[in-house]
C-alpha cells in the first residue's frame, strides 16, 4: 500500500479507544518523518479501506469473468489449441528428419563423386541451416504449449477467487496476495488498485480466459 502523492509506503497505526475495539488507520508519514508539506498527506481508516478494496475487486473479477469463457468451453478450446500445436510440432519434427536423411544422402553422393567438394559443403550447410530454423520453431511451439497450460490454471484460479469473494465478501490475505500487485491511496481517499491478473495477461501470446482468443 502506497501513498499516491509521494509514492512512499503507508504506515498502519492503531488508535486505542476506551469504548469499543481499537481502530486502525493507514497514513503517510512523509510530512512528519521526511519533510513538512512535502506530501499532500493520506489518511484512511482500515475498515473503509477494506470495504472499498473488496468492492473494487468484486467488480473487477466479475468484469474479467464476464469477458471470459465458461470453464468447460475453455477446456474444450484448450484441447483444440493443443492439438493444433502438436500437429505443427510433429510436421516440423518430420521435416527435420527429412533434412537429416538428405544430409546423409549428400555424403553418399559426395563419396561416389557425384557432388564436388564445394557442392557437398554448400548443400550440407543449407540443410543444417534449415534444421536450426526448424528446431527454433519447435522450441517456440513448446513455449506456446506451456503458456496454454498455465492459462488454464490461471483461469481456474480466477474463477475460484471470484466465487469465494462473491460468496463470503471477505478479503483474505491470500486473495490480496494473489490478485493485487499494488494499492495507492491519494489525499482525497481515492483508491487505485493494480491487479496481478491484468498485468500478467497483458502482452502475452496466449491470452487468458477471454472469448476472443
Ligand atoms: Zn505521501
Amino acid at each position: 500500500m502506497f501513498c499516491a502523492d509521494c509514492g512512499r509506503s503507508l504506515h498502519r497505526q492503531r488508535a486505542e479507544r476506551k469504548k469499543g475495539p481499537d481502530v486502525y488507520w493507514f497514513h503517510c508519514l512523509t510530512n512528519s518523518r521526511v519533510a513538512k508539506d512535502s506530501c499532500k498527506g493520506v489518511m484512511m481508516q482500515e475498515t473503509e479501506f477494506i470495504a472499498t478494496v473488496t468492492a473494487i475487486l468484486e467488480k473487477e473479477l466479475s468484469v474479467a469473468l464476464g469477458m471470459s469463457l465458461p470453464l468447460f468451453q475453455l477446456e474444450a478450446k484448450q484441447k483444440k489449441d493443443k492439438d493444433r500445436l502438436k500437429t505443427q510440432m510433429s510436421a516440423r519434427r518430420q521435416e527435420t528428419e527429412k533434412k537429416r536423411r538428405l544430409i546423409r544422402g549428400l555424403y553418399e553422393n559426395f563419396v561416389q563423386g557425384i557432388l564436388t567438394n564445394e557442392e557437398y559443403f554448400e548443400l550440407k550447410a543449407d540443410y543444417e541451416e534449415s534444421i536450426r530454423t526448424l528446431s527454433g520453431e519447435i522450441e517456440a511451439l513448446e513455449k506456446d504449449m506451456d503458456a496454454l497450460d498455465s492459462r488454464l490454471v490461471r483461469c481456474r484460479a480466477m474463477e475460484k477467487d471470484a466465487k469465494s469473494l462473491t460468496q463470503d465478501h471477505a478479503l483474505t490475505a491470500e486473495l490480496i496476495d494473489r490478485l493485487i500487485e499494488r494499492i495507492e491511496i491519494d489525499h482525497e481517499r481515492n483508491i487505485h488498485v493494480t491487479f496481478r491478473f491484468k498485468s500478467e495477461f497483458q502482452g502475452k501470446a496466449v491470452e487468458p480466459c477471454t472469448k476472443n482468443m
